[in-house]
């Protein structure tokens, strides 16, 4: 038996892979660092080379870390960032997809007035590339994985000015599911987190959004709202062993609001 002080981190020797740093607000930014903090090693992508800049001094804080650009609207973005983790680090164990978009002027005003192009882009960005990543990640996830994705309850019930991104959420969360099915077989499991509402980029392009924030953080069990940090660690467990028998679930990190009735 060994000594008391060599206690093995849950993320050792681990390479994980992180869609959606845009700053150091960003929930994947929170995951980024509670699995740091656990030992891996990671790759991080950014969309745009307006935050190539941002994205590569935050990594750069980190242990052994790798920066790609990948729009997930372009394959050869995709394909490319997956080809540059398998040359830098052989394999992937984990991957936290943290990406969503669509048109600020869906995310106001009635879901009824929703456009094709609207629909179809926030479907496409915020649903389908989950499949798209977990396409590219699983053949290198040779020793099993974890993928996790970034939920909201606008999937589930209304939540006024969400509309188009809670069907593009629904989808999500059904893709969970099927992916978990599918990927069962090679040990990998896919989990979303349904957080609760949180100050960022993305959020602030929700008409509303503080209005949300105040009515969220008086109503839930816990009186306040979730942190971004409180997101990274319950990412941290779904991409750990600690968590080996959970897949095709979502799990809701948002101060218990989503039980409340009336
Ligand atoms: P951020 O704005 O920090 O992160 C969103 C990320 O998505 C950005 O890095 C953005 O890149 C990226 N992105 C958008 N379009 C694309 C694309 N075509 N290809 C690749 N990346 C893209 O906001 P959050 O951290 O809040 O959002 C992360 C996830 O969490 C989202 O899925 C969001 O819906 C979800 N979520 C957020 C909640 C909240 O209240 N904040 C609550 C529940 C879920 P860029 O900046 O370059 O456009």
């Amino acid at each position: 038996m060994k000594g008391g002080n060599d206690k093995k981190m849950l993320l050792e020797n681990k390479v994980g892979m992180i869609f959606g740093v845009a700053n150091k607000r960003s929930i994947a930014w929170a995951c980024a660092t509670a699995a740091a903090s656990q030992g891996a090693r990671m790759a991080f992508t950014y969309q745009a080379d307006r935050i190539k800049e941002n994205v590569s001094e935050l990594a750069h804080t980190l242990n052994d870390s790798l920066v790609v650009p990948c729009d997930v609207s372009e394959q050869a973005q995709v394909d490319a960032a997956f080809d540059a983790v398998k040359q830098k680090y052989g394999r992937l164990d984990f991957l936290v997809h943290s990406i969503a978009f669509a048109p600020r002027e869906a995310l106001e005003g009635e879901f009824v007035a929703t456009t094709r192009d609207a629909f179809r882009t926030a479907l496409e960005i915020s649903a389908f590339s989950l499949t798209q990543v977990a396409m590219a990640a699983a053949p290198l996830m040779t020793e099993g994985g974890s993928i996790v994705t970034m939920s909201y309850y606008g999937a589930e019930k209304v939540v006024i000015n969400y509309n188009v991104m809670g069907v593009a959420k629904a989808a999500l969360e059904a893709s969970t599911r099927y992916l978990a099915s599918d990927l069962g077989k090679d040990n990998i499991r896919v989990n979303a987190i349904s957080a609760g509402p949180i100050n960022t980029l993305s959020a602030r392009g929700v008409k509303n959004m503080g209005a949300l924030l105040g009515y969220v953080g008086q109503r839930s069990p816990l009186k306040r709202n979730v942190t971004a940090a409180e997101v990274g660690n319950t990412a941290l467990f779904l991409v750990s062993d600690l968590s080996s028998g959970i897949t095709g679930e979502t799990i809701y990190v948002d101060c218990g609001y989503n039980i409340m009735g009336i």
